[in-house]
């Protein structure tokens, strides 16, 4: 391990209790398990996800439309208390896809998703898993308008923004999406439950596999919890090496 790893490890509240080993293209994926802990369950059932309400108006829509159509989009209360509307960031043929709640004050002033502490927060998450924003990663949000006061959004700001995610999702075709907090899971997955609950389970999101794990501002305010964040991490890449 390098410096630069051990720094990551120590960002994440995890080194050196915590640390996932290294695999071969030939070796079978492993994750390692402080003792005493019972690992992850590698795989469950999948449980069909219910479709979400469609926009036939932006299901047909490539990259430069939908960004103009979310950039003039005023469906929603949301959009008259923001600066900008907050698109989504990365590589628009990335393989992994992280979905967070909305944009907080420091996205809808810079007009892009997780920058700030929790931003931060992030890229050292992906880092610990060897990804890089930008590259192979694509980021977005539930809404694109930062809900007032950071609140979390309402079920029908949800339902007029979720056509965007839904389109985002179609052009990108990742391989796995991550979803960063409550919010984003259960929004995507379409019915309630804690996030507890859906921790360490493959979901399914319309044939794209999709796992749940804590939002970066929640680890902010909550570090005992991103050991748990960091298995939820080590799930994701043991699926994808999969
Ligand atoms: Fe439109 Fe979504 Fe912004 Fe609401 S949150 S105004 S639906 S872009």
């Amino acid at each position: 391990m390098n410096i630069r790893d051990e720094n990551v490890l120590r960002e994440l509240n995890l080194y050196p209790l915590w640390v996932r080993r290294d695999t071969s293209a030939a070796d079978a994926p492993e994750v390692s398990a402080p003792a005493g802990e019972v690992p992850l369950a590698a795989e469950v059932a999948i449980k069909p996800a219910p479709r979400q309400s469609e926009s036939g108006s932006t299901s047909t829509l490539n990259w430069p439309e939908l960004k103009q159509t979310v950039h003039d989009c005023t469906a929603c209360k949301l959009r008259a208390g923001c600066t900008q509307t907050v698109f989504g960031v990365g590589d628009e043929k990335a393989e992994w896809l992280f979905v967070g709640e909305g944009p907080g004050a420091d996205e809808d002033v810079q007009g892009e998703p997780f920058v700030g502490q929790a931003g931060k927060l992030l890229d050292n998450m992906l880092a610990a898993i060897k990804l890089k924003r930008g590259k192979n990663v694509y980021i977005a949000n539930i809404v694109k308008c930062r809900p007032p006061n950071n609140r979390t959004p309402e079920p029908d700001e949800i339902a007029n923004c979720m056509p965007y995610l839904q389109q985002q999702i179609a052009l990108i075709k990742p391989k796995l999406i991550v979803a960063l907090g409550k919010t984003a899971a259960t929004s995507l997955l379409g019915r309630d439950a804690t996030l507890g609950s859906l921790r360490g389970t493959l979901h399914d999101y319309h044939g794209t596999p999709l796992i749940v794990t804590y939002h970066p501002a929640y680890l902010l305010r909550s570090p005992a919890e991103k050991a748990k964040a960091w298995q939820d991490l080590c799930f994701a890449v043991q699926r994808m090496s999969e």
